[in-house]
């Protein structure tokens, strides 16, 4: 007997993120995992299943020299532990959709052109993201290819937000503010819409705090604005990443220090951010512990630039009927969502200490105005519904 499953991919610059979802009804997770220093000293991480034990083990450069042979270490293991199981659909998570897709795609060979030429606009992911098809291709010929876009959730948002004050032909080619993280997004604003359909049609912003982090404003389900920008640099500072600067620091940098672009993008991309600001970690649970000055400064300007967002966002929503965090630390960190909600009631925010400190769901007392909500985010299973819708589809055609 066979099992209708699909498999998700996430290809990064160095690791493959993967999971396997049984797909004859409602998508159910069997496994997950990744691959990670492709390339380098490769690690392969795995849960496959409550019943089956979590497989962690050091791989030989061979087993993962590239995404390709990485990939077929990944069925390797699947295959043994899962031999039932029959992908026919692979679905996979693509950074950048262009001014064009805003909603998934089956990946045929113009959908491939048009993703290969749009990697200029997302040069440190699309490219990986395009070998981890092109691995996927190879190891199932005969499967479905799914693509799914970051962007696409944002695609519909109004035009004023969809440019920059740049002469007009750069909008024509395609330099536009896209936004990202939007398979996040359409996660959380369709578990609103499943556990409070009347904040779903309202006025939502919802923060995707994690490594990468940015805010979405959403109207009755649908983006209409963003703080992540042309690429996802814009916006709040992140674990490595800085977030909004002024362009100017860029011109100085390149004509009063001499700096190459590449050192430029090097240190906006991997040395900016909390490490950046810290000077310690990227990672928000060691500067939550680290008592040292620049440590609270790296965490007071997060905190800072999320509160100015939050007002921004809600003047473009015309209100606040929710606040929803999702990602690592919005998911996780009391400390951090307390900060941002204090002091916020003129916005209708009043945060219910208790709750907040227990991880519950809605975490606003009964008299604020605005409820305030954590909703752990889940990509990989917008991934894997889609995966299923466009087999159905194509097997109806
Ligand atoms: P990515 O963008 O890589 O998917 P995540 O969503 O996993 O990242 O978020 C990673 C961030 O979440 C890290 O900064 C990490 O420190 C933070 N995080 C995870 N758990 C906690 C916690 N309990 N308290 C504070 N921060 C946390």
């Amino acid at each position: 007997m066979t099992q209708p499953v699909t498999l998700t991919l996430n290809a990064g610059s160095s690791s493959l993120k993967f999971s396997l979802y049984d797909i004859s009804g409602e998508p159910v997770q069997m496994a997950v995992g990744l691959v990670e220093n492709i390339g380098r000293q490769p690690r392969l991480k795995a849960n496959l299943g409550e019943a089956l034990p979590r497989a962690e083990r050091d791989l030989a450069a061979s087993e993962a020299a590239d995404h390709k042979s990485a990939l077929a270490t990944v069925l390797a293991l699947l295959r043994e532990h899962f031999p039932a199981a029959r992908a026919s659909v692979v679905g996979h998570r693509v950074v950048h959709g262009g001014p064009r897709y805003s909603e998934p795609m089956t990946v045929t060979e113009p959908v491939m052109d048009e993703l290969k030429r749009l990697s200029p606009f997302a040069p440190i992911h699309q490219p990986h993201n395009i070998a981890g098809i092109e691995a996927a291709q190879a190891a199932f010929p005969d499967a479905l290819q799914v693509a799914c876009f970051d962007t696409a959730f944002h695609r519909h948002h109004p035009k004023e937000n969809d440019m920059f004050a740049l002469p007009r032909e750069y909008y024509d080619k395609g330099i536009r503010r896209y936004g990202f993280h939007g398979l996040s997004y359409e996660f959380v604003s369709g578990e609103l819409k499943r556990i409070a359909p009347q904040l779903h049609a309202g006025r939502v912003v919802v923060a995707h705090l994690g490594n990468g982090a940015s805010m979405c404003g959403i109207l009755g389900g649908r983006s209409v604005a963003s703080t992540m920008g042309f690429t996802a640099l814009d916006g709040l500072p992140m674990g490595t990443r800085c977030g909004q600067v002024d362009p100017g620091v860029i011109f100085y940098m390149v004509q009063q220090e001499g700096r190459t672009i590449d050192e430029v993008r090097d240190i906006f991309y991997n040395k900016s951010g909390l490490l950046g600001l810290s000077g310690i970690s990227n990672d928000m649970r060691v500067l939550e512990s680290a008592d040292v000055p620049a440590a609270h400064e790296a965490i007071n300007y997060f905190v800072f630039r999320i509160r100015r967002e939050l007002g921004g966002l809600a003047a473009a929503l015309g209100g606040l009927d929710a606040l929803v965090f999702c990602g690592g630390i919005g998911e996780n960190s009391r400390k951090i969502r307390r900060r941002i909600c204090d002091g916020l009631d003129w916005i209708g925010l009043d945060l219910d200490h208790d709750r907040n400190d227990d991880n519950a769901r809605v975490i606003s007392t009964e008299f604020s105005r605005a409820r305030i909500m954590v909703i752990p985010t889940n990509e990989e299973i917008v991934i894997a519904r889609a995966a299923k819708r466009l087999l159905q589809q194509s097997a109806a055609a």
